[in-house]
Parts: structure tokens; sequence; C-alpha cells
């Protein structure tokens, strides 16, 4: 393992799920960073428990995927109740992707899968280093850290969570509001008197209780109770065996047994956006940059795609090419963190209503909604976070054979590999469709060129899925984080120009 560099060119404060996957991307692009975590050692907390589609494509490109689809178990389906009676089973409809689910998977495995790559990269995770600062200048950043000397690096990422020093030094307001819902959680092992799916839901007049299913144990189950109302009346009691039997019993069914408790917290839900993901060369990612309540199992997955746009736009940096293709880590990604929190504030607002009567409207919306296929189809799409694009902030996205510019790349297969997993943060990927005899312009550009001719596309679906017409001379640029930078017909041209020196392709 090589030592960590004096001034490393890039910096990231804090080991979580965000702060590792941009680790992983710069080590995968041969550029050196140190990652300093407070914690002295890893995490066990449980916290984060799904990886949706869109992530697992990401994390394909950096090898990953095959440790986490050992570890983690594919979500089926979960359904709200009453009592014992299954109101509606909320389906799942695998959208068009090489990981078409949730996989299901609590944070510390994740960081346990990441940290190991991590280490097999050459980058060893500095645990037990707090920062309690940071400060930008033009030539680069200065960080300062509990009982140590200074260290300068390029860039620094903070990637230290809800509150991040790295936000505060750089005096970014991020206007979290309380909203108002207290939360127990448990992961406890339980005998259920009925077979459950993966996932059930119980919507009482005192809010939600919900159970999910954990992977590596049997019976294993995380459990998420409203507690709000107990709270306003006066101090919550701590959870033990017994509250949680009696809740289990008050608020789901009777009859099920808590047979060990592994894990407890309190969970109160706060909402909010940093006004800003970047001053100077440092910038936020993950739960640093925004947080919500983790309805829809939402947020771990925004850090890690926060983490891979950012560190391809920094790597491309390093390797020559222009400061200002930062630009729309911001522009790209606050407004996907903005339309997220806006989704999970609705579904907040619908599990935290009391009132008898807007509660019977909304099981009803839910009863009818979890019966079309169209909202169960719509639902798994957009929790898959795989319709996420930046076409309306990219050049050439506003019209033209679609997927356009700005669009997540789509799925297909290449051999017996999914192109997203020959997609990589180290490199673009250039694909051709048709014939294309002349040699490919790449002098100085780190692109990989796929060639999806009749032989390699032998049924046609890459090129319907790529918007290209059998026999058609076509080529599309996609960047290393798997959405698409350019497309067009004929030979291609600009890559130099779109790639950027010896990087990466930019925009
Ligand atoms: C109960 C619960 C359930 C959740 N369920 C889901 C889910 O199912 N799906 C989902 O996508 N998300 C879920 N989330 C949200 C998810 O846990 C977070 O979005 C995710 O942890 C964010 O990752 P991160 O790396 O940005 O931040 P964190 O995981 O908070 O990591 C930040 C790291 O920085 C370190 N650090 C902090 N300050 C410093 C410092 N000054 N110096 C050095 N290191 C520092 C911390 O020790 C930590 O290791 C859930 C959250 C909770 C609480």
């Amino acid at each position: 393992m090589s030592p960590s560099p004096a001034r490393p060119p890039i910096l990231i404060v804090g080991a979580g799920p965000t702060g590792m996957t941009a680790a992983l991307s710069l080590a995968r692009s041969g550029i050196p960073c140190r990652v300093l975590e407070k914690r002295s050692s890893p995490g066990t907390s449980s916290r984060a428990l799904g990886l949706q589609a869109r992530s697992m494509e990401v994390l394909a490109g950096l090898g990953v995927t095959a440790e986490i689809e050992r570890a983690a178990y594919r979500l089926r389906g979960s359904s709200i109740l009453r009592g014992r009676r299954t109101v509606v089973t909320m389906g799942w409809v695998p959208p068009e992707s090489r990981f078409p689910h949730t996989y299901v998977l609590p944070q510390a495995g994740l960081e346990g899968i990441l940290r190991r790559r991590l280490a097999a990269e050459g980058v060893r995770v500095e645990h037990g280093v707090e920062v309690t600062g940071v400060d930008t200048d033009l030539d680069g950043a200065t960080v300062r850290i509990v009982g140590g000397e200074d260290i300068r690096a390029d860039w620094v990422i903070g990637a230290d969570g809800s509150r991040s020093a790295t936000r505060e030094s750089m005096a970014i307001d991020l206007p979290a509001r309380d909203t108002g819902e207290a939360y127990y959680l448990a992961d406890a092992i339980l005998d259920l008197p009925l077979p459950l799916d993966d996932g059930a839901m119980w919507l009482g007049p005192e809010g939600p209780l919900m159970l999910m299913r954990l992977p590596g144990e049997e019976q294993l189950w995380r459990v998420f109770i409203d507690v709000s109302d107990t709270e306003r009346r006066g101090v919550l009691p701590a959870l033990d065996a017994e509250v949680l039997s009696r809740l289990l019993d008050e608020r789901a069914t009777a009859g099920i047994r808590v047979r060990a408790l592994q894990w407890t917290s309190v969970f109160r839900t706060r909402m909010g956006l940093a006004d800003s993901y970047r001053t100077g060369h440092v910038l936020l990612a993950g739960d640093a940059a925004h947080v919500f309540p983790p309805f829809g199992g939402q947020g771990m997955n925004l850090g890690i795609q926060d983490a891979v746009n950012a560190a391809w736009r920094l790597a491309s940096i390093i390797h020559g090419a222009d400061e200002q293709l930062l630009n729309a880590y911001e522009t790209e990604r606050r407004p996907v963190a903005e339309a997220v929190i806006a989704d999970v504030e609705t579904r907040r607002r619908l599990y935290a209503l009391r009132n008898p009567l807007a509660r019977a409207g909304r099981d009803l919306l839910l009863a009818v909604g979890g019966r079309s296929r169209r909202a169960a189809r719509a639902g798994s799409l957009q929790n898959s976070q795989l319709a996420i694009s930046y076409r309306d902030r990219t050049p050439g996205g506003s019209q033209g054979p679609e997927p356009r510019p700005g669009d997540r790349a789509p799925h297909a297969m290449f051999g017996d590999m999914s192109l997203h997993e020959l997609f990589g943060p180290e490199h673009a990927t250039l694909l051709l469709f048709g014939d294309h005899p002349e040699p490919v312009p790449t002098e100085g550009v780190r692109l990989r060129t796929l060639r999806l001719g009749s032989a390699e596309d032998p049924d046609g679906r890459s090129h319907e899925r790529y918007g290209v017409r059998p026999g058609e001379r076509a080529w599309v640029l996609v960047r290393p984080d798997g959405h698409i930078s350019a497309r067009g017909y004929g030979a291609p041209v600009g890559l130099t120009a779109v790639a950027g020196p010896a990087s990466p392709a930019s925009r």
C-alpha cells in the first residue's frame, strides 16, 4: 500500500458511503487522495438499507457490485396492512437495468465493501482524524485537524455528513427545518405470527409503523415506529424489548415476539438543502449537502451519485481539463436533491396525517395506487433513480433523438456484460454503431471504444435503446459517470474538444 501523499491532489473528509465512493472513483482514475475519518474504527450502525438501481450502475464501474449482490437481497415488494389483513401490496415493476431492484444491505455492510476495495486500490482510510475546519484560497485548500499539522490539498471534498464541519467552515448555510416527527428505530429478531413480504407498514392513528427484513440473519427486521405523539405528550421512554413488544402489539398486530434487540436509535426528521455545493477549492457531497428523512431510501444513493459526479470532474481537471468543468457539479446535482426532497416531503406529510378523514382519504389513494400497474411502474422508476437526467442543463439536450446528452446512458448488454459494467470513472466510453472503418482520433483522450455492430448486437436491442436505426452510422459519447455527453452521426468528431487533454470526457 502506498503511503498517504503529504500534499494530496484531493483530500476527502469523511469515510461514509459518499466519501469512500469518491475516493474509489479517484483511485480508479489514478488520482492520489487521502480520506480522513473522525471515528476511531469503522462504523457498525446500520442506518441506510437500500441501494437503488442507479447507484448499483455507477458502483458497477467501481468493481463492487458482485460483492454487493452476494451480501444483499433483492426487495420483492411490500404491503400495507390493517392488523393481519393486507390492504394493498405495493408491486415493483423492474425497470430496464442490469440491476433492476432495490438491493437491501445495511450501510455498515456497504461501507465494509467499499473500504476493502479502496484498500485493494492502495487507499487506506485514516481513522481517528477529526477535521475541525477547512480554508480555501486561489491555489488549493488547507484542512485543520485535531492534534495534528494542517494538511494542504489541491481540492477538498466535504463528505462529512449532516453536521459537516467542512460546510460550516465554508459558511455555507443549510437551512434545515425540523419537521417535528420522532421515530424509534430498532434492528430486532422477531417471531412473526403471519408471513410478511420483505416490507410491511401499518398506518395507524399515531402514524406509521414499518418493518423491513434485513439480510444476513433469519428473522432480522428493521423496525421504524412513529413516536411523535408520545414525545409531544412527554419524555420518550428508552426503547427496550418490552417497549418494542408493546408497540408492535398495539400498532401492528398481536403476537409478534421480540427475540433479541440488536440496535436501537431515535431519529428526528429534518429537511434541508445546502445553499451551495462549492466554495473555491472545497466541494460538498452527500448528507453534507442535503438532509431529509429516509422514506423511500434515497439519501445514501444521492450521496453515492454526488460522489461519482464530483470525482470524475476533479480527476479530469487534475489530468488537465479546464476548471470550468466543475461548475456543472452543482448545477446538475443540486436540482436532483431538490426534487428528491420534494418527493420525500410528500411522503412525510402523507404518513404524518392524524385526522381520521384525511387518513381514510390517504388509505384509499394508496389502495387504488397500489393496484395500478402504471403507478407501480412509475413508482419503481422513480425510486430506482434511473430517470435522473441532466438534459435541461446539457448542450444538445433539448432536441434530437433520445436518449439525449445529459440523459443516463441506457442499459444494454455487450457480450455477457452490461454497458454499465464497462463504463467507469477512469475513462469516457465511445459507443460506435454501424460501420466505422476509419480510426477514431483518440490521441490524448482517456477513452474506451466499444463497437456495436450487428455481431455485437444481434437482437438490435442496443440500437433501439440508444435510438439508432439498424445499419445507421452513429456514435454516442458516455461520460465516466454513465451520462451521455454528446452524440452524432457518421464519424465521431470533436472528441478531444469534448474530452479535454488526456482526461475523461467533459463538456
Ligand atoms: C435510520 C436511517 C435510515 C436510513 N435509510 C436509508 C436508506 O434506506 N437508503 C438511503 O439511501 N439512505 C438512507 N438513510 C440516509 C443515509 O444514512 C445517509 O444519506 C448516508 O449515510 C449519507 O452518507 P454520507 O457518506 O454522505 O454521510 P455519513 O454516512 O454521515 O458519513 C459521514 C462520515 O464523516 C465522518 N465525519 C463527520 N465529521 C467529521 C469530521 N469533522 N472529520 C472527519 N470525519 C468526519 C463521520 O464519522 C462519517 O463516517 C438513512 C438514514 C437514517 C438515519
